[in-house]
C-alpha cells in the first residue's frame, strides 16, 4: 500500500516508480527492474472515472441544494478537486497493480516448448 501511494519501486523501495504525473518510467534507477514488462494498461482508468465522477457530482448537487453557488465556485473548486483525484488516483492505482503483478509475479501467458 505505501509503495502504491508513494509510487516506490516494488523490489527496491526507492521513489522512482513514476517518470510524470502518471506515467511509470522505463525501469527503475536503483534496482534496474524493468517497470515496462509489466501489462498494467488502463485498468484503473474506467473504475477510477466512475468512482470520481460520481463522487463529483454528489458534491455538485450537495453544493447546489445547500448553498446554491454562482457558476464559478464550481469551477473554482470541484475543477481542481477532481483534477487531482483523477491523477492522485491514477497513481495509486497503477502502482498498486504494478506492484500486486511484481509481488505474484504475475506475466503473459507462454508454452513452454
Ligand atoms: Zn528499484
Amino acid at each position: 500500500m505505501s509503495a502504491a501511494a508513494l509510487g516506490l519501486c516494488p523490489r527496491c523501495g526507492r521513489r522512482t516508480l513514476f517518470d510524470g504525473l502518471a506515467r511509470f518510467a522505463p525501469r527503475c534507477s536503483g534496482c534496474d527492474l524493468d517497470f515496462a514488462s509489466f501489462n498494467v494498461g488502463d485498468g484503473p482508468a474506467a473504475f477510477l472515472t466512475l468512482l470520481i465522477g460520481t463522487l463529483a457530482c454528489v458534491i455538485a448537487g450537495w453544493m447546489a441544494l445547500s448553498i446554491d453557488p454562482p457558476w464559478w465556485v464550481y469551477v473554482v473548486t470541484l475543477g481542481p478537486a477532481t483534477l487531482a483525484m483523477i491523477v492522485w488516483g491514477l497513481r495509486a492505482g497503477k502502482a498498486a497493480l504494478l506492484c500486486a503483478e511484481f509481488r505474484r509475479q504475475a506475466s503473459e501467458h507462454r508454452i513452454e516448448p
